[in-house]
């Protein structure tokens, strides 16, 4: 059995993992995919102390500093099942079973698509998710945001005040976010809202966005805004659908957590994009991967 069995191999998970087998306890890895969300993202500049790098080479980085330690990583298995326990356990979709005295859940999250033609084919080349990350490569210029609830709001006002123009796409006919960043939107002079409107296609010239194309639903008329960048706000979905029934979820379906990482289950702590943490970012996944593994140390050494 391990000491420590983390699931999921993003850098809330590599993180927990380095900080366990620097304990000199048996620690292992299982991920779906080593890298996470980071293998999907081009440019990071947000990395504290890293001016510039891209997706996979952080991937990389990451996977050459867990493999300087003894951590037995199982790359390409997903998780199904956690069954809590002395000896916890965690059931694999292809039918193995690992325990492990603690576990660290750092399963991580995806951004809801709006599965329209062009948003695929256009992802980092000008639709984007994160407007903490790439907002500032679209200084000076055109912005959609796509959904008017408490996210898109925040990344219009938030984008208002980098790029030249937002336009807030907004599906139903009123906007969902709280009243005062309704307020604070609607008091800046260079965002447009448009509500009861369907995103239907990303337009591009085959290397950039150069707009989108949405239908009023009220009107039916089809409508086209030249632009340079989208960024979608209609959801992110942390990955914990497997653990329904045996962890706390909030009603977003975040793992609950308390400030160390600890989760409902004793012995099961969780970390990153897939939690109750404030922000979902690298930085702030990594802190957490380490919160969790000092914690689940914690519990071994009182156990
Ligand atoms: P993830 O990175 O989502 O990793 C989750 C891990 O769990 C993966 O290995 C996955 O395969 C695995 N997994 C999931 N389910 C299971 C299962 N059932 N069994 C086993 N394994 C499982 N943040 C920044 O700070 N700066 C940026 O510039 C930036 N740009 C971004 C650009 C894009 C396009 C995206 C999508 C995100 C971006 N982010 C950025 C956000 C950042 O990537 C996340 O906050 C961060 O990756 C979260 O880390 P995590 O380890 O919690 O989860």
């Amino acid at each position: 059995a391990f000491d420590v069995l983390v699931v999921g191999g993003g850098p809330a998970g590599a993180a927990a993992a380095i900080y366990a087998a620097r304990k000199g306890i048996r620690t292992g890895v299982v991920a779906e995919r080593f890298g996470g969300q980071v293998m999907d993202t081009l440019g990071i500049e947000n990395f504290i102390s890293v001016s510039h790098t891209e997706g996979p080479k952080l991937v990389a980085a990451l996977e050459q500093h867990v493999k300087d330690y003894e951590v037995d990583v199982m790359n390409l298995q997903r998780a199904a099942k956690l069954t809590p326990g002395e000896l916890i356990e965690v059931e694999l979709e292809n039918g193995a079973t690992l325990k492990s005295k603690s576990v660290i859940l750092a399963t991580g999250a995806r951004w809801r698509e709006m599965n329209v033609p062009g948003e695929k084919e256009y992802k980092a080349k000008g639709v984007c998710f994160c407007p903490h990350c790439d907002g500032p490569l679209f200084k000076g210029k055109r912005v959609a945001v796509v959904g008017g609830g408490n996210s898109g709001v925040e990344a219009a006002i938030d984008l208002a005040g980098i790029v030249a123009h937002v336009t807030l796409l907004e599906f139903a006919d009123t906007l969902r976010a709280d009243a005062v960043l309704q307020k604070k939107l609607y008091s800046l002079p260079n965002i447009t809202v448009i509500k009861s409107a369907q995103t239907t296609e990303v337009t591009g010239d085959g290397q950039k966005v150069n707009g989108i194309v949405y239908k009023d639903r009220v009107s039916e008329e089809v409508k086209f805004v030249e632009l340079e960048g989208i960024f979608v706000q209609i959801g992110l979905l942390p990955n914990t659908d497997w653990l329904k029934g045996t962890v706390d979820l909030s009603r977003f379906g975040e793992i609950e957590i308390d400030a160390k990482g600890h989760t409902s289950v004793p012995g099961v702590f969780a970390a990153g994009d897939c939690t109750t943490v404030p922000y979902k970012q690298i930085v702030i996944a990594m802190g957490a991967g380490a919160t969790a593994s000092l914690s689940a140390f914690d519990h071994l050494i009182r156990s």
